[in-house]
C-alpha cells in the first residue's frame, strides 16, 4: 500500500501545524510521499507566505528595495525551524533566492520559493528525502503540463527514495525556468504524484473534514459528505463549492485513484471520500449535496439511444 499526503497551506503555517502534521504522516508505513503547500494564514488577517513572495516580486519590478519585505519571509520560515528545535541551515539558500529575486528570475519563480522552503523544512523534520519539483514535474513549451514526461521521470525519481516530501504548485519549463500552477495548485501536485506512484489512496489534508452537503452561509451545520462520486464533485464544485483545484481530479480519476479530504486539525474525522462509483447498496443518503448561484441554472436532458 501507497499512500500519498497533500498538506495545504493552513496545515504548514506554523511548528504547532508541523507537529500535527508529522503526527499523521507517522501514523501509517503507507504514507510515503508528502506534497507540501507554502506556509498559510496563521489567523485570520494573517498574510500567505506566496503573497508576501509576490509582494517582493513587485517591488522588484518597481525597483524598490525588498530588504523588509523578504526578511519577513525569512523570519516566518526561520520561526518554524526554529520553534521546531532543527539543525538546519538555510542561511545561503535565503541569500541565493534573494539574489534570484533581484536578478528578476520571474514572478513564478518567486511564488514556488513558498514551497520550496516549507518542503525542505517538512522533508528534514520528517527525516524523509526531499525531492524539488524542479526535477520531475515538467510543463511544455506551451505552458501546458507535459503529462507523458512528467509521470515517466516522476515514477522513475521516487522508486529510489521510500519515503520523501515533494514541493506542490510548480515545475520547469524546457527552458529552465520555474513555472507554477494557478493558484491553489499543490493540489494539482499531489494528484500527479499519486498517479505516478499507483497510489492506493491520495490524502489530500486540509482545514475542514470533507465537503459539506450545502453552503454553511445559507444552511446551518450542514452535514459533511462521506463519499462523493467524482461526477458529483464536478457539479458540486461549478456551483461554487470547491475543496480541491479543479485540474487536481483527472491525474487519480484516470489512474482510477480515490482522494480523501481531510482536516489536518481533526484526524480523528474520516472525512469526504472521493471515488468513481459509489456501489448503490452503500448509498444511504439520496441526495449527496445541495449547491446553488443565484440567477444560474442547469437543464438536464437524458435520453436513451441519443447516439444513434
Ligand atoms: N501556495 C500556493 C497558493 O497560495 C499554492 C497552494 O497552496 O496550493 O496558491
Amino acid at each position: 500500500m501507497v499512500k500519498v499526503l497533500k498538506f495545504g497551506g493552513t496545515s504548514l503555517a506554523s511548528a504547532e501545524q508541523f507537529a500535527k502534521v508529522a503526527a499523521i504522516v507517522r501514523a501509517e508505513p503507507e504514507r510515503r510521499y508528502v506534497v507540501a503547500s507554502a506556509p498559510g494564514k496563521r489567523f485570520d488577517g494573517d498574510t500567505k507566505v506566496t503573497d508576501m513572495l509576490y509582494d517582493c516580486y513587485r517591488l522588484v519590478k518597481s525597483n524598490d528595495p525588498i530588504d523588509g519585505a523578504f526578511d519577513a519571509i525569512r523570519a516566518r520560515l526561520q520561526s518554524i525551524i526554529d520553534e521546531l528545535g532543527l539543525a538546519l541551515d538555510l542561511t545561503q539558500d535565503f541569500e541565493r533566492v534573494k539574489s534570484a529575486l533581484l536578478h528578476h528570475s520571474g514572478r513564478d519563480y518567486a511564488a514556488s520559493r513558498g514551497e520550496y522552503f516549507n518542503a525542505r523544512i517538512l522533508a528534514a523534520y520528517l527525516g524523509y528525502d526531499f525531492i524539488d519539483a524542479e526535477s520531475v514535474i515538467f510543463f511544455k513549451e506551451n505552458g501546458t503540463l507535459d503529462v507523458e514526461k512528467t509521470d515517466a521521470e516522476l515514477a522513475a525519481a521516487l522508486a529510489k527514495h521510500e519515503r520523501a516530501v515533494i514541493p506542490g504548485f510548480y515545475g520547469v519549463m524546457p527552458n529552465g525556468t520555474i513555472k507554477t500552477f494557478s493558484r491553489g495548485g499543490s493540489d494539482i501536485t499531489g494528484s500527479i504524484v499519486a498517479r505516478a506512484v499507483r497510489a492506493d489512496l491520495y490524502e489530500n489534508w486540509t482545514d475542514v473534514s470533507g465537503m459539506l452537503m450545502a453552503d454553511p452561509r445559507c444552511v446551518k451545520n450542514p452535514r459533511v459528505i462521506p463519499t462523493i462520486t467524482y461526477r458529483e464533485l464536478r457539479e458540486l464544485s461549478y456551483m461554487g463549492a470547491t475543496v480541491l483545484h479543479e485540474d487536481a481530479v483527472f491525474p487519480v480519476r484516470q489512474a482510477s485513484i480515490p482522494i480523501n479530504i481531510r482536516n489536518t486539525n481533526r484526524p480523528q474525522d474520516s472525512g469526504t471520500m472521493i471515488v468513481e462509483h459509489v456501489a448503490s447498496n452503500k448509498v444511504d443518503t439520496v441526495i449527496t449535496g445541495v449547491a446553488g448561484k443565484p440567477g444560474f441554472s442547469v437543464i438536464a436532458i437524458e435520453k436513451d439511444g441519443m447516439n444513434a
